[in-house]
């Protein structure tokens, strides 16, 4: 079948959505998901109680998790970012950040995630007395702590640290030197984040060109709650490599007469350049930037051929996993394995990883994984 057509022949039934359960099965890549939003209810609730953190609106992790997803589902991004003081208040000790990153390896590596790029803004986990560098080093040994016990479970994962600045804040070029400095040390990349809107990202212009200087990789989350001039700043004055989420791309896609689309200068660019775009679906929905899934522009730009990746954002807030997002696409739009596996590679080829190694996760793990996933599905 050629690459580009709907997944299609005996493999696929439209019928018959994958489910999460058969999706889990198969190697994925995640390069858009908040350490911060990607905690066990649990694991909040108890560090709340280790700590003599008493703001959370209840310590019953179901009702917990349950809040998280409510308090997200409110179409406002500035309220889904108040979730995040919650989180980030439990994450402010050593002990604590080694924990949290540590489950987030193993609850991605039990999810079928093979690599991640984990963000987080090492400014915010300050308040109990860590250094930048401590906040960075703890991430760091949370992670290879879960790298450890997700292979002893059988279930290997590669994992990377992309070190966020906040955009409303301005130590944008210090997050990018802390970035750089630990580069050879875990961390992969750098971003900016927070609300999007009266914080345009040529307020950091000058991370970005000390990061270019340096020949470092680097996302902005651009075109999300702000449309088609953050897209434009994020690539043409700073120079991303990726834009987080990009959803709003759509707005320089235009129909003709005959229901044929047609780009946009910006939207032309962003697809002849490969730009790669970290979609989140469900966090789309719950913070207004799509209606719903069904109407998510991920089946447009997906049909059109942009580079589109597939992430989960925050899977506390959203109540999600990567599987979980797959699965409500595959329901949606009716993909099957060999769209799947197109994301999976449009994602590992867009990684902060080198070429050598991008190549030898795709045609070592996730070719092999779903060829042999489709081959059962064929028996
Ligand atoms: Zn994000």
């Amino acid at each position: 079948m050629a690459e580009g057509t709907p997944a299609g022949g005996m493999l696929w039934n439209m019928n018959q959505p994958l489910t999460v359960e058969q999706i889990r099965q198969a190697p994925k890549v995640l390069l858009h998901d908040h350490l911060d939003g990607g905690l066990r209810p649990e694991t909040v609730v108890e560090l709340a109680q280790a700590s003599g953190y008493t703001g959370l609106p209840t310590y019953d992790p179901v009702e917990l998790g349950n809040w998280f997803r409510e308090a997200s589902d409110s179409g406002s991004l500035e309220r889904y970012l108040e979730t995040f003081a919650h989180t980030t208040a439990v994450m402010q000790t050593r002990e604590a950040l080694v924990r949290v990153a540590a489950e987030c390896a193993e609850d991605l590596a039990a999810d079928g995630v093979v690599y991640v790029e984990s963000r987080y803004a090492p400014e915010q986990h300050l308040e109990g007395g860590l250094s930048l560098e401590e906040v960075v080093e703890a991430v760091q040994e949370g992670l290879e702590l879960g790298e450890k016990r997700a292979a002893e479970q059988g279930n290997p994962i590669r994992t990377g640290q992309l070190v966020t600045a906040m955009r409303h804040a301005a130590r944008s070029s210090e997050i990018a030197e802390l970035a750089v400095r630990y580069r050879d040390a875990g961390v992969s990349g750098f971003d900016i984040a927070g609300a999007e809107a009266g914080n345009p990202p040529t307020r950091h212009l000058d991370a970005f060109e000390y990061l270019r200087r340096e020949n470092f990789h680097f996302t902005i989350h651009a075109g999300e709650a702000f449309g088609l001039p953050s897209i434009w700043e994020a690539l043409q004055w700073c120079g991303c490599d990726r834009l987080g989420h990009g959803v709003r791309i759509v707005d320089d896609i235009d129909h003709d007469g005959n229901g044929a689309q047609v780009l946009g200068r910006l939207a032309q660019y962003v697809r002849d350049k490969r730009v790669p775009l970290e979609m989140c679906p469900s966090s789309n929905v719950q913070t207004g930037a799509a209606p719903s899934i069904a109407e998510h522009p991920i089946g447009m730009l997906r049909d059109l051929r942009f580079r589109v990746t597939v992430n989960t954002d925050n899977r506390l807030q959203s109540g999600t996993s990567l599987s979980g997002e797959f699965a409500k696409l595959s329901e949606a739009f009716g993909y099957g394995w060999d769209d799947l596996q197109w994301f999976t590679v449009n994602a590992m080829k867009s990684a902060f990883l080198s070429f050598d190694e991008r190549l030898a996760l795709i045609n070592g793990t996730i070719k092999p994984g779903y060829a042999r996933l489709k081959w059962a599905t064929e028996r």
